[in-house]
């Protein structure tokens, strides 16, 4: 795609370079399944941003890169791309590529073994987020971080992130997403034992599945299979996984195939079938050596180690469980998951924080307008009062009220008298540049704020908001009837004053507008 776009894009490199965004967002988002569609126009990306000079888009277009590495299982490289990126992103203080890289540096640690690496960046992918970033990959995000909380232990911080993740993909409509969230939650339940649970969740992902056919990858395909390895369906098993061996089913991470062969391996020796465990478990070892999966290589041992014992080979058993042993201590450190919890911990302290701004922010807005409303002016004026006052600066204040608003209603709809009050807000906010502000007092009546200004300043802006809104293009929205405004202003020159004084003062001369003929400023 990028080739053609290249090509279609007129002369200008910024008109070329916002085309490689475009191009680069598009395969940001495409889902994991594709990934095998992303390597070449991701090359192609970074061969012209590179020509272009455009870092950021060489470094996005290498982390693109990066995470296609990570699932083909080219682990160690795609290691190493994710961390150059993310180096390039600190240095340059890039939220979004910093989230990503995280997001990227965490599945490389959990391949290779290490949870609570995995975790710290995790959690960092989630918090480097911004706004701007579509529900679909925030819904990944908090996937990984989900499957990090479950790796080290956090079962129910976990299960938070997935159910925050499985209502972010069901708004976006993202199937792909919907299934995965579901698999990680069923592979969790497998994880602590909790069969019910995990068959409840196999069945929605079947159900999702009838509804949209989707296709199961190679990891939905081993969870599945792990749950009939719970209640001893070994048959179930093979019949689930052997697609996947026989190379039919997409493998869409790196640590896919290997999860599948070992538990194919754990449910011949189950079943009795040793020799056909142990060339599963050879196949197993081979891929996680190839791959560099030592997560799932410490494990390929401690089967190893059940294979020997159930046949009665309990020497080698033994040696066996203590290289077990050894390898996944190696790969367990207790101080680093404690580090690793201290930072989510910090994480979701910020975030309670955030949410409460938010809140807060919310209960100090007037709900169709979002402009601040009348909480917001009674305890914000009367603090600007006191700090004008210490320093001797000015305060003007002004109210409006729309002329004949009633008519508005009553002649065409109340809804279109809300249209109206939206523009008027807008009008408004454009007016109070700064550190003035606009505010809804109710009904049709607004409040200005103009901290540093004087009298003339302020009769002037105001006498040109009257104007403005007079001259507002109302036409596709009352037809003929006019919208205007009455204005009253008021004056504290030295910022002595109270709100209430200057309330009262603006409210005469508001009244004053409307008696002397409506649509005018009075000040004074
Ligand atoms: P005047 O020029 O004297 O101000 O006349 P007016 O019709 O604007 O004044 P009045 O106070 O009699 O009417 C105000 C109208 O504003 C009455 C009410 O229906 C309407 N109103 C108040 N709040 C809202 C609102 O949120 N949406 C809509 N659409 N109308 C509202
Ligand atoms: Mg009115
Ligand atoms: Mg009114």
């Amino acid at each position: 795609m990028t080739t053609e776009m290249a090509s279609r894009v007129p002369i200008g490199s910024h008109q070329e370079l916002s085309a490689l965004e475009a191009a680069a967002a598009e395969l940001e988002v495409r889902p994991p399944s594709a990934f095998r569609t992303i390597w070449e126009p991701a090359g192609e990306l970074r061969q012209r941003a590179l020509e272009l000079g455009a870092e950021e888009m060489v470094q996005r277009a290498t982390l693109l890169q990066a995470g296609v590495l990570l699932r083909e299982g080219q682990t160690g490289e795609g290691g190493q791309m994710a961390h150059r990126v993310r180096v390039w992103a600190e240095e340059h203080e890039n939220r979004y590529l910093l989230a990503r890289a995280h997001r990227e540096l965490s599945v490389f640690y959990r391949h290779v073994g290490d949870f609570s690496d995995a975790l710290t960046h995790a959690v960092q992918s989630v918090s480097f987020l911004t706004e701007e970033v579509p529900p679909s990959l925030r819904a990944r995000h908090l996937m990984t971080l989900s499957v990090s909380l479950d790796d080290t232990g956090s079962h129910a911080d976990g299960k938070r992130r997935a159910h925050e993740a499985l209502a972010l993909a069901a708004q976006a409509g993202d199937t792909e997403g919907l299934s995965s969230v579901l698999n990680n939650m069923a592979y969790t339940a497998v994880e602590i034992g909790d069969e019910p649970e995990a068959r409840l969740l196999v069945a929605q992902m079947r159900e999702l599945q009838a509804r949209t056919g989707y296709r199961f990858s190679a990891n939905e395909l081993d969870t599945m299979a792990q749950v009939e390895l719970m209640g001893g369906r070994y048959d179930a098993v093979e019949d689930l996984l052997s697609p996947v061996l026989a190379d039919l089913v997409a493998a869409n991470e790196g640590d896919a195939v290997a999860e599948c062969q070992l538990t194919l391996s754990q449910a011949r020796r189950l079943a009795g079938r040793y020799e056909a465990a142990q060339q599963a478990l050879d196949g197993t070892r081979a891929v996680c050596l190839e791959r560099g999966l030592a997560g799932i290589g410490a494990r390929v041992r401690q089967e190893q180690a059940a294979l020997f014992a159930d046949t009665g080979r309990f020497a080698e058993a033994y040696e066996e469980h203590r290289a077990f042993h050894a390898a996944a201590t190696a790969l367990q450190s207790v101080q680093r998951d404690a580090r690793a919890r201290a930072l989510q911990a910090v994480f979701e302290a910020n975030e309670a924080r955030r949410a409460s701004e938010h809140f807060r922010e919310m209960a100090h807005r007037d709900a169709l307008t979002g402009l601040y409303n009348r909480r917001y002016v009674n305890e914000r004026v009367p603090a600007l009062l006191l700090e004008s006052a210490a320093q001797c600066r000015p305060v003007s204040l002004a109210i409006l009220d729309l002329d004949h608003f009633k008519r508005v209603n009553d002649t065409l709809s109340h809804a279109t008298g809300d249209t109206v009050l939206q523009h008027v807000a807008e009008l408004l906010e454009e007016a109070a540049p700064g550190s003035a502000f606009a505010a809804r007092m109710g009904g049709e009546e607004f409040l200005l704020v103009f901290p540093g200004v004087d009298a003339e300043e302020a009769a002037t802006r105001c006498e040109r908001l009257r104007l403005r809104i007079r001259a507002h293009g109302w036409e596709p929205i009352t037809g003929n009837l006019p919208v205007t405004t009455s204005i009253g202003i008021t004056t504290a020159p030295e910022g002595c004053s109270t709100f209430s004084a200057l309330l009262s003062a603006a409210d005469r001369n508001l009244y004053a507008a409307k008696h002397s003929g409506r649509d005018r400023v009075v000040a004074g």
